[in-house]
C-alpha cells in the first residue's frame, strides 16, 4: 500500500505544518507530469495483479490457527531467494516480487513483469499466481501457510491470535483495546500512519459492524470480549462512553481494516483519455464486483451481518476531524468531508460526451486554490476537480529527509496524497523516471481463497475493460447510486439476494452495440471487421452521435437489477457483463482450445453470479454455522477457526472438495496445469 521511503517520520503536530508545502509541491509535480505526458500516445496494454496473503501458523495438536508475525524475516528470505531463482523460474514466468503490507502477518505479491494482451499471457495468470503462492509456501516454516483470506476471523479476540503472543496494552500507535502494537509492520511508515490518523482525527477510529444475530445470541448483545474497564490510554473509556454499540462488533484500530487482504488489478491505457474512459466505466462496476467477491463475514471472533471488508477499512483510516465529519460546526477545519480517505470514487472524470454533468451528483469538496492553479496551467475542469478533491486531504506521513524535492524529477509529494486516497478505482499518472504510461487500478475486490478464483476475476476484468473500450460501452449512472450500491454490496448475501442500480442501455447512442447488430469493435476503416489476435489498447473515443445527443432524463437510464441480471443479461437490450465479454471474445481470433480455457473462468463467474456457486462469504458463514462446535450464538471459537483455515488451505491445494464454492472440475493448487484441468 504505497511507497516505502526510508527516513524519519514526523509526529502529527510537526507533520501538519508541512501539509501546504506537500500539497503545493505535489501539484507542481503533477503539473510537470501533465505537461510532459498529456499528449503521450500509443502505450500498449500492459497489466498486472496484486495479491495479498496472510501467513497463518497451524498447530494441529492444539487446534489453533494464528497469525505469524514473521513478515520481516519471510520477506528478507524471499527477496534473497528471488534474486537467486531466475534460473529455476519456469520460462513463462518472470521472477515475481513480494512486498510488505500493513499487517506484520501479511505479504503481497505481484508478477515479476506485467502481462501483455496476448492470449498466452491471459492464460498464464493463474499459473503465475500459483507460482507465487507456492514460492512463498516453500520458504515458510512447515507449520505456516500463506492464505488468501480477506479478514482473519479471530483478529483482536481476547487471548492469543498471533504467533508469538503480544499484549494489546502496548498499542502505542493505535491505542486499541484489542490489537497489539506488534500487529503492525514495524517500518516507520505504518506505525506513523496509525498514530497520525488517530491524532489528526482527535480520537481513536471506531467501527461498529452489525452482528449476525443467531438463534442463541444474547439479546441485546453487549460484547463480553471488550475490556470495558481498561484504563491505560485516554481513549480507553471511549467504548463505555458510546463508541461501542450494542448488537455490533466494535473495532477500534487501523489494523482491523488495513490488516485485510484484497485482489487489485492495474491496467495501462493507450493515453490519458483512454485511461479516463476506463476509470469512469469501472466506477459503477466496483460495487458489483465487491458483492460478487464478498469474502469477509467474521470479525473479532463473531459472525457479522455483512459480507465485505470495505466499510471496515474506510472506518479504520478515517482521519477526519469532528468538524469535517459534520459533528461540529466548521471552525478549524476547512471542509465538510462526506467520506473517509478510503472510500468509493466521488467524481467521474472522462471528457467524452457520454459523461453527463448530472452523473456527478454528490457533494464533493475540493480545494479551490488548487483547482484554479490546475486550470491556469491548462488542466481541464473535470480532471482539475478530481485532483483538487484528492488534495483536500493532509499528508499523513512526512519524512524529514524528503521535505525538499526536485519537483521535476520526483513525484513523491504528489504520491504522498494520491496513495493515501484509497478509492475503489485509482487514476494513476505515469510515475517519474519510468517508461510507464497512464494507468487505472481496480481496487474493490476481496481476495479469493484460491488462485483459480483470483485468476478468473482477473481474466474477467481485463476482458471487460476491452469490451468497454472497443464497444464504447456506457455504464454511467449517478454517483449517488454507485454509493448506494456500495452500501448494498456489503450486506449479508448481497450477491444472491440483493438488487443494484445498473444502466439499462449500455450501448452508446449512435453506435449500436455488437448485440444489436454491428458485430465488431471499431476497426478504423469501417470495412469488414478483422479479427484481432490479442487484447489491445488504443480504441478511438466514442464518436458523437450523428443526429445530436438525445438525452433521456437520468432517472430513466437505470433500474434495479439482480446480480444474475447484471452479469448474465436482462431483456433483449442488455446482454449482461458476461454477455458483453463473450461478444468481445467473438471479435478475437482465438484458437478453440484457448477459448475453452478462457470460457472455463467465465463459466465459473457465471455460476457465482447466478448463485449456483456461493460467494466465499456465504461459504465461510455456512461452514461456521454447521460446525459441531458452533453454539448458534454468533461466536467463532478457536476450534472452528482452526478447522475453517485448515479447510481453506486444503481446498486451495485441491485436497478437499468444496462443490458449493468451486466448479466440480477444480483440482487445486498443485495441479501442473490449470486447476480445473485447463
Ligand atoms: N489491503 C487493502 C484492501 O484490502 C488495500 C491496500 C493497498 O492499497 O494495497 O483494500
Ligand atoms: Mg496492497
Amino acid at each position: 500500500m504505497g511507497l516505502l521511503a526510508l527516513g524519519t517520520p514526523l509526529p502529527w503536530n510537526e507533520a501538519k505544518r508541512y501539509a501546504d508545502h506537500v500539497r503545493y509541491h505535489g501539484i507542481t509535480q503533477f503539473l510537470h507530469t501533465w505537461n510532459r505526458l498529456k499528449e503521450r500516445q500509443g502505450d500498449e496494454l500492459l497489466w498486472g495483479d496484486e495479491i495479498e496473503y496472510m501467513v497463518v501458523v497451524l498447530e494441529d495438536a492444539a487446534k489453533s490457527a494464528r497469525l505469524s508475525l514473521r513478515q520481516t524475516e519471510i520477506l528478507d528470505k524471499l527477496s534473497r531467494i528471488v534474486d537467486n531463482i531466475s534460473s529455476e523460474c519456469p520460462k513463462s514466468i518472470s521472477v515475481p516480487t513480494f512486498h510488505p503490507e500493513y499487517g506484520r502477518y501479511m505479504l503481497e505479491s505481484t508478477p515479476g513483469s506485467p502481462y501483455t494482451g496476448s492470449i498466452p499471457d491471459i492464460l498464464s495468470v493463474e499459473a503465475n499466481m500459483r507460482y507465487r503462492r507456492n514460492l512463498a509456501r516453500k520458504h515458510l516454516k512447515s507449520n505456516e501457510v500463506p492464505l488468501t483470506l480477506t479478514s482473519f476471523p479471530l483478529l483482536g479476540i481476547p487471548g492469543q491470535f498471533t504467533e508469538p503472543y503480544y499484549d494489546p496494552v502496548g498499542a502505542i500507535s493505535s491505542h486499541s483495546l484489542f490489537l497489539p502494537q506488534e500487529i503492525t509492520n514495524p517500518h516507520a511508515r505504518f506505525p506513523t500512519l496509525t498514530a497520525n490518523i488517530r491524532q489528526r482525527r482527535g480520537s481513536k477510529v471506531a467501527i461498529n459492524l452489525p452482528l449476525f444475530v443467531d438463534a442463541k445470541t444474547p439479546q441485546p448483545f453487549v460484547d463480553p470480549a471488550i475490556p470495558w474497564e481498561r484504563d491505560i490510554y485516554p481513549e480507553d473509556s471511549d467504548a463505555k462512553n458510546g463508541a461501542a454499540l450494542a448488537d455490533h462488533i466494535y473495532l477500534d484500530a487501523m489494523g482491523f481494516g488495513m490488516g485485510c487482504c484484497c485482489l487489485q488489478l492495474t491496467f495501462q491505457a493507450c493515453n490519458i483519455d483512454e485511461a479516463r474512459r476506463m476509470y469512469d466505466a469501472l466506477i459503477p462496476i466496483s460495487p458489483i464486483l465487491l458483492a460478487l467477491t464478498a469474502a469477509s463475514p467474521v470479525w473479532r471472533g463473531y459472525l457479522a451481518d455483512v459480507d465485505c471488508r470495505w466499510n471496515v477499512i474506510a472506518g479504520s483510516v478515517d482521519d477526519r476531524t469532528d468538524e469535517e465529519r459534520g459533528l461540529k460546526p466548521l471552525r478549524n477545519s476547512r471542509f465538510r468531508i462526506p467520506k473517509s480517505r478510503y472510500d468509493s470514487v466521488s467524481l467521474y472524470i472522462s471528457n467524452d460526451w457520454k459523461n453527463r454533468p448530472d452523473y456527478n451528483d454528490i457533494y464533493t469538496p475540493y480545494d479551490e486554490a488548487i483547482f484554479n492553479r490546475l486550470k491556469d496551467n491548462g488542466v481541464d475542469s473535470l480532471l482539475a476537480k478530481h485532483i483538487s478533491h484528492l488534495f483536500i486531504r493532509d499528508p499523513l506521513v512526512v519524512f524529514t529527509e524528503t521535505i525538499d524535492q526536485d519537483d521535476k524529477s520526483s513525484t513523491d509529494h504528489f504520491e504522498n496524497i494520491q496513495s493515501t486516497n484509497w478509492q475503489t478505482i485509482r487514476f494513476k499518472p505515469p510515475p517519474a523516471n519510468s517508461p510507464i504510461g497512464w494507468r487505472v487500478e481496480f481496487r474493490s475486490m476481496e481476495v479469493q481463497m484460491t488462485d483459480f478464483e483470483n485468476a478468473a476475476f482477473a481474466v474477467f476484468v481485463v476482458l471487460l475493460t476491452r469490451a468497454i473500450l472497443s464497444f464504447h460501452l456506457n455504464f454511467y449512472i449517478p454517483i449517488s447510486k454507485v454509493d448506494e450500491n456500495m452500501a448494498r454490496a456489503q450486506l449479508r448475501g448481497a450477491s444472491a439476494l440483493g438488487k443494484f442500480y445498473f444502466r439499462k442501455n449500455v450501448h452508446t447512442q449512435g453506435n449500436s452495440g455488437p448485440s444489436s447488430g454491428s458485430a465488431s469493435p471499431v476497426n478504423g476503416n469501417g470495412s469488414h471487421p478483422v479479427k484481432e489476435k490479442k487484447l489491445r489498447n488504443c480504441f478511438p473515443a466514442p464518436p458523437h452521435p450523428e443526429n445530436g445527443i438525445n438525452h433521456e432524463p437520468v432517472e430513466s437510464e437505470y433500474e434495479e437489477m439482480s446480480m444474475k441480471e447484471i452479469m448474465t443479461g436482462k431483456g433483449t437490450n442488455f446482454p449482461g457483463l458476461l454477455g458483453l465479454v463473450s461478444e468481445y471474445l467473438d471479435t478475437l481470433d482465438i484458437p478453440t482450445d484457448e477459448l475453452r480455457k478462457i470460457n472455463a473462468y467465465l463459466d465459473f463467474i457465471r455460476l457465482r453470479s447466478t448463485g449456483q456457486l456461493q460467494t466465499p462469504a456465504s461459504w465461510i458463514r455456512d461452514f461456521v454455522r454447521s460446525h459441531p462446535d458452533y453454539k448458534q450464538d454468533s461466536v467463532v471459537s478457536q476450534a472452528i477457526n482452526y478447522d475453517l483455515l485448515v479447510a481453506v488451505d486444503e481446498i486451495e491445494r485441491g485436497v478437499r472438495s468444496a462443490p458449493s464454492l468451486l466448479p466440480k472440475k477444480y483440482r487445486g493448487g498443485h495441479a501442473d496445469q490449470g486447476s480445473i484441468g485447463i
